[in-house]
């Protein structure tokens, strides 16, 4: 599959992986928009928020939960950060596999 974050996923592509486990994982923005910039992917491809199915509903509560803990166990919270999905193109989105940024300055 041409997909980019189904690649990182399988490692067939580096990146800067800070956390992992079977259902998601996080890691670096290749192009960061602020000092701090991670990408919460679910390992399930799935292509935008639109396309999200009632059965999803448990992998998404757990990837903001991941994001918050994440936050959290960086330091973060203190500071404030910013968690954002871009849906679609004219939202912005360039990589069609859901993934939530968290950025902070
Ligand atoms: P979008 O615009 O789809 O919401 O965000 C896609 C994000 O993925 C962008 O911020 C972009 O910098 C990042 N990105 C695209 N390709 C790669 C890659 O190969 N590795 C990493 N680590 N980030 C990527
Ligand atoms: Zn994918």
């Amino acid at each position: 599959m041409e997909c980019v974050f189904c690649k990182i996923i399988n490692k067939e592509i580096p990146s800067e992986i800070i956390f992992e486990d079977d259902d998601l994982i996080i890691f670096k923005d290749a192009n960061p928009k602020a000092k701090i910039h991670l990408l919460v992917v679910p390992k399930k491809h799935i292509a935008t928020i639109d396309d999200l199915e009632k059965n999803d509903v448990e992998l998404i509560g757990k990837l903001i939960l991941v994001a918050a803990k994440t936050a959290r166990d960086l330091n973060f919270y203190q500071k404030g950060y910013k968690l954002q999905f871009n849906v679609g193109r004219g939202g912005g989105q360039e990589v069609f596999h859901i993934h939530l940024h968290i950025t902070s300055n």
